[in-house]
């Protein structure tokens, strides 16, 4: 028998051996205290974020306490999102390696018959959203008579998603012997009404916040408009020369940025999944080995890259849910070595931090485009953004070098603005007329009229200055 640090807490060898292969040294402390007690089949009630193991926690238990591969549902795990879903049915997968269990995942948004088919092949484990879980019950494809482990992940989220009933249907199609596990990263009322009401004498477990798996990782945020993402990148490439992981959100943003940095002279490669396996795997060889400092990569491309030394996770855009969030950021700060991850984030998805944030416990602080090395200029030059100097209604804010002295009131420099730089009426909103300059807001469509049209002209001899106000 295989001794080590997850046996010592009653994980099953071969399941130990996975988490071996999975780059697993030690539990969490979330698996510490909850998976020996889940083992004796009690009941569960745990207070956990995203990032602190909990999935590994849970499906120790499920591996532990179910019998060998049946092929019938034996335990079943309700999740609030079909990215959920596929990701706690993947790590569940990579867990029963050696134990021969197979774990499906069944979710709506996606072919109903494909899942029939896979279940109809048979599955011992079942990751699925509850309306999905539901329909497939109500259509007698999935039998839950054989459960003895069901997990409730991110309770509390399915919750507010309105999932009460479906779940409370399918918890009452179980049998009544069944262990019951809940995983819910706040513990408001409903949750522990649920509790209460469909678990026996739950033992309650809650991990502090700042006991996660990604520690070792420094989480920041940069506030920059999409036009100027590139050049918050290159004074980050320049100043820091990491080795750097870049996240896309798409294949085509790829291309674009690979084709960017090119043009300015940087080593990078692009990781996609419309590339061929081979040049896949070239890449990935030369990043490993260091001949590549830099990789633009999707999500797709990245599912399962293990490369320790990456000191920087960049998300150049912003993941839309956490779980893509922890999964990239997850890729540096590994084996012990400290690693930062920053996001670029533009005004529209600042919430997305603040979300992020109380999802995973942690702390996501704003930091600034790092400082140029004095008299150096930079490889990416900085633009104008529009778009990032809007408020919510599309206005700027604009500077410009006239005002009472050169005999402006508003009406005077609205009509001066509407005729020189050919700007419509409706498109001008407030104007602060102040003794030399004056501060007018306009509309971000009409924005380059104002900085490039009225500054080729001169009032009074004296030439038109126009500046964003940030
Ligand atoms: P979770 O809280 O389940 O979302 O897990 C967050 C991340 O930590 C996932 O990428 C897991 O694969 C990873 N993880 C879970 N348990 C461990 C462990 N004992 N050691 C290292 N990584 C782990």
């Amino acid at each position: 028998m295989m001794i080590s640090k997850f046996t010592d807490i009653g994980i099953p060898e071969e399941v130990a051996r996975a988490m071996d292969d999975m780059g697993w040294e030690e539990p969490t402390p979330i698996q510490v205290s909850a998976v020996p007690i889940g083992l004796t089949g009690r009941d569960m009630f745990a207070q956990a974020q995203t990032g602190t193991g909990k999935t590994g926690c849970y499906g120790s238990i499920i591996l532990g306490k179910i019998d060998v591969p049946q092929k019938v549902p034996q335990s079943i795990i309700l999740a609030p999102t079909r990215e959920l879903a596929v990701q706690v049915s993947e790590e569940m997968s990579k867990l029963s390696k050696y134990t021969g269990h197979v774990c499906i995942p069944i979710y709506g948004g996606a072919s109903i018959e494909g899942q029939i088919k896979q279940l109809k092949k048979g599955a011992d484990i079942i990751a699925g959203t509850p309306g999905r879980v539901k329909d497939m019950m109500s259509r007698k494809e999935l039998n839950l008579s054989a459960i003895k482990v069901v997990v409730l992940d991110e309770a509390d989220r399915m919750l507010d998603m309105g999932f009460i009933e479906d779940i409370e249907d399918i918890l009452r199609m179980m049998p009544s012997n069944r262990q019951t596990l809940l995983m819910s990263a706040t513990m408001p009322e409903g949750v522990k009404r649920l509790s209460y009401d469909y678990m026996r004498d739950p033992k309650e477990i809650s991990v502090s916040r700042d006991e996660v798996v990604l520690d070792l990782t420094k989480q920041y945020y940069i506030s920059v408009g999409r036009r100027n993402k590139s050049w918050a990148l290159s004074r980050i490439l320049d100043i820091d020369q990491p080795k750097a992981i870049i996240f896309c959100q798409t294949k085509r943003m790829v291309d674009m940025l690979i084709e960017r940095l090119d043009q300015y002279k940087y080593v990078a490669e692009a990781i996609h999944g419309d590339m061929p396996q081979s040049k896949r795997e070239k890449v990935l060889r030369d990043f490993k080995e260091g001949r590549v400092q830099i990789l633009v990569a999707t999500d797709v491309a990245a599912r399962g890259l293990d490369v320790d030394d990456i000191s920087y996770v960049i998300n150049y855009d912003m993941p839309e849910d956490v779980e893509t969030y922890i999964h990239r950021i997850g890729r540096t700060g590994r084996a012990g070595k400290e690693g930062t991850a920053v996001s670029f984030v533009t005004a529209e998805e600042e919430h997305l931090v603040h979300e992020f944030e109380l999802r995973t416990g942690m702390e996501i602080t704003k930091r600034e485009v790092p400082d140029a090395e004095e008299g150096s200029k930079d490889t990416i030059r900085m633009v104008v953004d529009f778009d990032q100097a809007a408020d919510v209604f599309g206005m700027v804010k604009f500077e410009i070098n006239l005002g009472k002295k050169d005999g402006f009131g508003k009406v005077g420099l609205s009509e001066f603005i509407i005729r020189n730089a050919r700007i419509r009426e409706y498109s001008i909103g407030n104007i602060e007329i102040g003794s030399t300059s004056s501060v007018v807001e306009v509309h971000k469509d009409f924005g380059r009229k104002m900085t490039s049209d009225l500054t080729k002209m001169k009032f009074d001899g004296k030439r038109i200055t126009v500046n964003v106000v940030q």
